[in-house]
């Protein structure tokens, strides 16, 4: 079977490399031919020599999931829909904006989590994704973009917030933000690189210390009873040790503040009670906040919430210091929303029952 480069991080090319007899050097000319310059073609890659580039020919490829799919909303946003085998597929979404250039990457075939209001929730879960397919998305993205006028490619920052729960995908997930930040390859800054999760707190805290990134966690209501309810992993690990391990988080994090997502849901989780228990709930953890009103999909028995609703919950954070922003729908007249990105999963688990008696985290 040959070797897919994307596969692996510098120090797992570095391994690779060294164990047919290389230099370790080659791992680092090689990121940037993959990364840097875009290149999947090892004739390409003039300053390694001809031997090394036979050779990897034969053994090795770099290769990027098909794409299936390639939808162009107003807005400017893009869908892709990446094939990753097997019956499945998943979505990634680039998102233009005046300063940056955003993309939201999948981490899982699905999640196993089955939050309630969650269109990738409700179709299963089927298989976490590999390296190559989570930083292939990446590659994807910037090979079909290009360079920007100043030179760099399209993408600026990357946010994993499409479907699947990164951190149940932790290895997979770890080695492909390495290759986000590493300078041989996209040279991204830790700041502009954000993992969302619904809170898996041990690995929360093994992120810490692996790499830590800036972190969004979806928080989505201000007390267990009604989290257990909709984001059913929280039976889990409640809201005390959820917090806990924010504050943990924080002691290594790139920003001085932890962003929680509160989708806002109509008549659920968006009184203006629901605000002042949540200010309390967030007393003594630094934070921002982001409303994102929630984007309806077939069959979800939910509503979005009332702008006036979504405006007076909105002013008690602030009238508590807690920046407070509303997340702008981009890309819904072509699904691209969050948590509207479905893909196309077989799914294989019975969700939350079976994950929530596993320890979930990989080892
Ligand atoms: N599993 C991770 C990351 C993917 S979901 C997580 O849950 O954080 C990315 C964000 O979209 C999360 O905050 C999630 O709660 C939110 N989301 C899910 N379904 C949504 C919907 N229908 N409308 C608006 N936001 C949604
Ligand atoms: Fe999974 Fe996140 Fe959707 Fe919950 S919101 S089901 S954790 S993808």
């Amino acid at each position: 079977m040959q070797q897919n480069l994307l596969d692996l991080d510098a120090h797992a090319l570095t391994a690779y490399l060294t164990e047919m007899g290389e230099k370790p050097f080659r791992a680092k000319q090689l990121l940037r031919w993959i990364y840097q310059a875009g290149e999947s073609d090892f004739s390409a890659m003039t300053d390694i020599a001809a031997a090394l580039r036979e050779k990897l020919s034969r053994c090795a490829i770099i290769t990027v999931p098909d794409i299936l799919k390639e939808e162009l909303s107003d807005d400017g946003t893009r869908k892709w829909l990446l094939n990753v085998g097997t019956g499945n597929a998943v979505e990634a979404v680039y998102i233009p904006e005046e300063s940056r250039g955003t993309l939201c990457i999948s981490s899982q075939a699905g999640c196993a989590l089955d939050c309630s209001f969650c269109s990738t929730g409700k179709q299963g879960f089927n298989r976490n994704l590999s390296v190559a397919e989570i930083i292939g998305q990446l590659w994807w993205a910037n090979h079909r973009l290009g360079r920007n006028n100043e030179g760099n490619w399209a993408i600026s920052n990357v946010v994993m917030m499409g479907m699947g729960e990164p951190l149940l995908n932790y290895s997979n997930t770890v080695s492909a933000l390495r290759l986000m930040l590493d300078d041989q390859s996209y040279g991204l800054s830790r700041r502009r690189v954000t993992v969302s999760t619904s809170g898996i707190v041990p690995a929360m805290d093994r992120l810490r210390e692996d790499c830590p990134v800036a972190l969004a966690v979806s928080l989505h209501a201000p007390n267990d009873a009604l989290r257990d309810r909709l984001v059913p992993i929280n039976q889990k690990y409640p809201l005390k040790e959820l917090l806990s391990a924010c504050r943990r988080y924080l002691e290594r994090a790139p920003r001085d503040f932890i962003t929680f997502e509160y989708v806002m849901l109509d008549g659920v989780n968006d009184s203006v009670q629901q605000a002042h228990e949540l200010v309390k709930l967030m007393s003594d953890v630094p934070c921002k906040f982001n409303l994102i009103p929630f984007n309806p999909f077939p069959q979800t028995p939910y509503k979005r919430s009332r702008l006036d609703a979504i405006a007076r919950f909105k002013d008690v954070l602030m009238q508590a210091d807690i920046i407070t922003t509303t997340r702008k729908t981009r890309g819904d007249d072509i699904a691209a929303a969050c948590g509207q990105l479905a893909g196309q999963v077989l799914d294989k688990t019975r969700r939350t029952s079976a994950v929530l008696q596993k320890d979930e985290v990989e080892r």
